[in-house]
């Protein structure tokens, strides 16, 4: 069964993830449906707190989004298609804290709603995949931009909580519609 995508504010997006000890076929087969919801609601990354279920697991492909970055992975530069899409276990991010960009950001929990956010252009990012083998990842542009969003989640953080007091009243109306209908989504049997 397809995985349900939570939206705002689903308590669930508050919970920080427990980190993953036991990697076998259950964890494979989380990746892998969080991989297919990601797709099939076409969005670039997915944490495990926006299915609801609150663990160190996030996904990412960037594979159709026509974005210029640069990446290194354990050391290496192969082509996007031999390690996306990224599963993410238990990820340890390192920013470089200089130069920051600003970037309009969205979000599948926020469905059609868009802000600026500040972060740092470059990380890298210690992982472990589904099968529990450790990785490395230096990157920066959109891919470190992605990353950061999707760690931030891993730990009870969202992009708004990173938006200046000017970008958040500009999305404020929409913001209080989004919650609203969520609760009431909630209410239904
Ligand atoms: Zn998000």
């Amino acid at each position: 069964m397809a995985l349900k995508i939570v939206h705002y504010n689903d308590p669930a997006l508050r919970k920080k993830g427990v980190k993953i000890t036991a990697f076998n076929a259950a964890l494979r087969k989380l990746a892998d449906d969080m991989i297919d919801a990601m797709h099939a609601a076409e969005g670039i990354g997915l944490a495990a707190q926006q299915i609801g279920q609150p663990v160190q697991l996030c996904v990412i492909d960037l594979r159709p989004v026509e974005a210029k970055f640069a990446w290194e992975y354990d050391g290496t530069r192969p082509p996007l298609e031999l390690f996306m899409p990224l599963v993410l276990v238990n990820p340890e991010v390192i920013a470089v804290p200089e130069p920051t960009t600003t970037y309009e950001e969205g979000c599948l929990s926020f469905p059609q709603i868009h802000g600026d956010v500040v972060r740092p252009d470059e990380v890298t990012v210690k992982f472990k995949d589904a099968t529990g083998h450790a990785h490395a990842l230096r990157c920066n542009g959109l891919l470190a931009r992605c990353v950061q969003h999707e760690v931030d989640h891993l730990n009870g953080v969202l992009y708004i909580d990173r938006m200046s007091k000017e970008v958040l009243a500009l999305i404020d109306p929409e913001l209080k519609a989004l919650k609203k209908r969520t609760r009431e989504a909630a209410r239904k049997p």
